[in-house]
């Protein structure tokens, strides 16, 4: 039989907006060594405004943004949703075909004709499209745009932290856990998110597969790990970890459902309350 303490911490958690889908994972969540966290809609909102388009010579925006607004509504990633948002009043039923999505990279397929990428700096090496190296480092997120093999220009775009994120991270530091995160977000983003919340680690520009084998990494070197995480791509890494935790407002129902705990309303600050909870119920247990 289960003992009495567990009703109360999962209790005590689901009034807070945790759901635990086992009293087994209180116990984890007490011991856990490593918090490991997904960037865009865990730490960051996730909500991604356009900044600017910058095109190249040649190129003009009346041509070339209905296409990207096309092969973008095949997409249903917050990177797609900002330029829909953005462009959305620009749209013009265009014709699209084999339009692919490449995990990690962004899209690939042909508008009226022509050959469209649409997707991250890692997309255009892909396919050996040259562009301007020096436009990596600044801090935003970039959806570049390539017609035909040919690099057409960029639209920026950035995201929110969240307003609780560099106070769970602290919070968790002070329990004495280790907290990283993981981001298949360009480096030059992932470190200036990384300044502001106060992670221990970061690391950018990872493939859904490179994050399980941080994961894994982390979990042989240096204890039990607690995921975080809202995309389909992070239901391998939920999978694995010792509790796998999914952002349940905005994220993906894969993530919702291959987890071990659901945050309802998407708080980083219900990680170390998860913590506490966990804590607290061990002690009235044993
Ligand atoms: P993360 O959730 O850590 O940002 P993803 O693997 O979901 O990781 O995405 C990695 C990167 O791939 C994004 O930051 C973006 O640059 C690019 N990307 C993914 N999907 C798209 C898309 N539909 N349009 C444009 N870029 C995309
Ligand atoms: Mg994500």
């Amino acid at each position: 039989s289960i003992p009495l303490g567990y009703f109360g911490g999962i209790g005590a958690a689901s009034r807070n907006g945790i759901l635990f889908k086992g009293s087994n994972y209180l116990d984890v969540m007490a011991a856990v060594q490593n918090v490991v966290m997904d960037k865009t809609g865990t730490l960051t909102k996730g909500v991604f405004a356009v900044q600017e388009v910058v095109l190249q010579p040649g190129f003009d925006e009346a041509d070339l943004l209905p296409m990207v607004n096309a092969l973008e509504s095949k997409s249903t990633h917050p990177v797609a949703t900002a330029i829909r948002e953005y462009l959305g009043a620009k749209a013009v039923p265009l014709e699209v075909r084999e339009m692919e999505e490449i995990a990690g990279h962004g899209l690939a397929g042909t508008v009226t004709g022509k050959r469209l990428l649409v997707g991250n700096f890692r997309l255009l090496r892909k396919f050996n499209i040259a562009f301007d190296t020096a436009v990596e480092d600044i801090p935003l997120t970039v959806v570049a745009v390539a017609v035909d093999g040919v690099y057409a220009g960029m639209i920026t775009i950035a995201d929110v932290v969240k307003a609780d994120a560099a106070e769970a991270i602290q919070a968790l530091k002070r329990m004495g856990i280790n907290t990283v995160m993981l981001s298949g977000d360009k480096s030059s983003v992932v470190k200036y998110v990384a300044e502001r919340v106060g992670v221990a680690e970061a690391y950018g520009d990872l493939l859904p597969e490179d994050k399980v084998t941080r994961v894994k990494d982390i979990r042989a070197q240096k204890g039990s790990v607690a995921f975080v995480g809202d995309g389909v791509n992070d239901a391998p890494v939920i999978a694995l970890s010792d509790a796998g935790i999914a952002m349940g407002g905005l994220g993906s129902d894969a993530a919702i459902e291959t987890a071990d705990i659901v945050i309802q309303n998407d708080q980083p600050s219900r990680i170390p309350m998860a913590v506490r909870i966990g804590r607290a119920t061990k002690k009235i247990v044993w």
